[in-house]
């Protein structure tokens, strides 16, 4: 069985997320989203609420899986016994950062783990989680980033219900 991890914050997950799950999806036989628990960066959600959020976001993808998880993702991919992370690109400026996780992540696995990046659909290409947040903080429209009850939680979160 083919198997891959798509690690990330998803604080939340957008619809450019999303497009990367379902191509990834299609590739794979099974797909775990997982969200990384990184006590460096302050979130909007809890780790629990963002798991809550992508499971009902991809309630109707039935191989993909969610789950968290804590630590290096080496590890995790280890004991998940998974050899592919999936990562998405944006734009030229998400590939220097991504190239050296990958390259970090293939060293410290001593090649174990791989790292297969999707390339952003154009219409989702300027979409980011941190872009969709200002945006709701002033309760701007986010119909076209996250989908309705994603937003519908930003806005309660942002005091806006
Ligand atoms: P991070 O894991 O860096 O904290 P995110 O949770 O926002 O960031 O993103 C997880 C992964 O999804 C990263 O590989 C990121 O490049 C990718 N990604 C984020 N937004 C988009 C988008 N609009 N289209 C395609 N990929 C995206």
């Amino acid at each position: 069985m083919k198997a891959a991890i798509y690690p990330g914050s998803f604080d939340p997950v957008t619809f450019g997320h999303l497009d990367i799950i379902k191509r990834a999806s299609s590739i794979f036989d099974e797909l775990t989203v997982s969200v990384l628990n990184n006590t460096h960066k302050t979130s909007l959600f809890s780790v629990e609420e963002r798991v809550k959020i992508l499971e009902e976001a991809t309630k109707d993808m039935p191989n993909v899986k969610v789950d968290s998880f804590s630590g290096l993702l080496i590890d995790y991919a280890r004991k998940k016994n998974v050899h592919v992370a999936i990562r998405g690109l944006r734009a030229i400026t998400d590939f220097e950062y991504e190239l050296q996780i990958a390259q970090t992540n293939s060293k410290l696995s001593g090649g174990e783990l791989d790292t297969m990046f999707l390339t952003t659909r154009l219409e989702y290409a300027y979409l980011s989680s941190s872009g969709v947040k200002e945006i709701a903080e002033f309760h701007g429209d986010i119909s076209q980033c996250v989908p309705d009850f994603v937003a519908k939680l930003m806005y309660e979160r942002y005091g806006h219900a």
